[in-house]
């Protein structure tokens, strides 16, 4: 970065967890008080604190109280809250083009992103990129591109998916409760198959993917699927990180019956599991990459990227949306790009995973409901289970993230069961707020009795 802008946005929130009020403050239950009269009921809040300013790994609320943030908006502000890179390209570009729609008149700043995500994602061929604004919208053009190019219909999915909150994406998600529950009619041609979740199935790769095959053969029919969707690390459903060679399996049956495989990597992508995408981690080359979450420092932004000829397939005019791909949020994409290339970033993941991993074994010793710690780079969960029952135990989940928010710690639930908490911090954090945000779940595990 040459040149910088005088913008008063450029917070300098001190990276220090600081609690001064009760949790939610009284400025926030005021705001609280508010909403509730004005934002649907359908919209939940983790956590009722009204966020006022934020920086690097901490966000600080309308009450002065400040919080290590291990949950970046879901795995969002990958590189840190108001990077002050991303904050200045997207300022710069905000004076100089907001909007012209790029099919209508187009700007370089897609074209840029397109080329870095050709670039990034796996795969050593000519890829093209679709641009659009959320997750969910991604996952439906990577379906739709999928079905023009196959001539099929049917889509399959996993057991533990997420894939977002519209009619099609609704379809594909395992878990019904909230996602889906009276939304209905869904989208239909969605056949959903057993995943590899080695702590409950005890299964190699090799078995799991046989019986996530031979599934889809029974009920679907490979000759009638135009895509395999999957996340390599699924996020919502608990970060579960499947057998060795699960993945490689499915994608080897995919490519011998003729079935595009999606690469969901909304969450998984942009660097947070130490690699660029997930999918090298298990040497997959998809035919499709889904992108979004962490892509443009919080911007919204999302994309498709894959094979020319499968990206090709949908006609002009097919593909596109009013917002998708706005030059704002474009900018910012190219910037965190950038910055994960130029200072190294994927390196502080796998920093991340060298601290927190032994930190959460050492939890696991001490507290026996916690069955497993799991995931990649700066993607890490623990699943919590009675030790002679197996039940899952999501009542300590929640009582411990409700604990931590206490003590100025923002910490997320996963899981189909709701056990799982789960660690997204930004790759801005350091070790120490690592260490003090593990000390406070620590104290809460305690407290929890377990
Ligand atoms: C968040 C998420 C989505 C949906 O993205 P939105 O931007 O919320 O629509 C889809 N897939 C995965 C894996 C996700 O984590």
């Amino acid at each position: 970065m040459t040149d910088t802008l005088d913008t008063p946005t450029l917070s300098a929130v001190p990276q220090a967890r600081r609690v001064v009020t009760a949790i939610p403050g009284p400025k926030s239950v005021e705001i609280e008080r508010r909403r509730q009269a004005v934002v649907s009921g359908g919209v939940a809040s983790v956590l009722p604190v009204y966020i006022a300013r934020s920086h690097g790994a901490i966000v600080e609320d309308v009450d002065g109280n400040r919080f290590i943030d291990l949950g970046a908006g879901i795995g969002v502000t990958t590189i840190g809250h108001t990077d002050d890179e991303v904050v200045q390209a997207a300022t710069r570009q905000l004076g100089d083009v907001t909007h012209t729609l790029f099919t209508v008149t187009p700007y370089e700043a897609y074209v840029r992103v397109a080329e870095l995500l050709a670039e990034k994602t796996p795969g050593d061929f000519a890829k093209k990129t679709v641009l659009v604004n959320s997750g969910a919208e991604a996952v439906e053009n990577g379906v739709k591109i999928a079905r023009k190019f196959t001539g099929r219909s049917g889509v399959a999915v996993l057991d533990h998916a997420y894939h977002g909150r519209t009619n099609l994406t609704m379809a594909m998600n395992y878990k019904a409760a909230p996602y889906g529950t009276g939304f209905g009619p869904f989208a239909g041609s969605v056949h959903r198959a057993p995943n590899s979740y080695p702590l409950r199935d005890g299964l190699t790769g090799a078995q799991a993917a046989a019986r996530t095959i031979a599934h889809l053969e029974k009920t679907a029919g490979a000759a009638d699927l135009a895509c395999l969707v999957v996340e390599p690390v699924q996020g919502e459903g608990g970060f579960v990180v499947p057998a060795e060679g699960y993945l490689a399996a499915l994608q080897e049956w995919c490519a011998a019956n003729g079935i595009v495989f999606i690469a969901d990597e909304i969450q998984s992508g942009m660097a947070r599991t130490g690699a660029w995408f997930a999918s090298e981690h298990f040497g997959l080359v998809p035919d499709l990459v889904l992108s979004a979450k962490g892509i443009a420092g919080g911007l919204p932004l999302a994309g498709v990227t894959g094979r020319a000829e499968i990206m090709d397939a949908a006609q002009p005019g097919g593909l596109g949306g009013t917002f998708g791909g706005n030059p704002v949020a474009a900018a910012a994409a190219v910037a965190v790009f950038e910055r994960i290339e130029r200072d190294g970033l994927l390196a502080e993941a796998a920093r991340i995973e060298a601290v927190l991993r032994p930190a959460l074994e050492a939890l696991r010793a001490a507290h026996p409901v916690i069955a497993e710690v799991r995931g990649m780079g700066a993607m890490l969960a623990i699943e919590l289970v009675d030790p002679e029952s197996g039940e899952p135990r999501a009542d300590v989940v929640g009582a411990v993230a409700k604990a931590a928010a206490q003590e100025g710690v923002i910490v997320l639930t996963a899981g189909s069961s709701g056990n799982v908490l789960r660690f997204l911090p930004s790759l801005a954090i350091s070790d120490e707020l690592l260490g003090e945000a593990v000390e406070v779940i620590e104290r809460a595990l305690t407290a929890a009795g377990v």
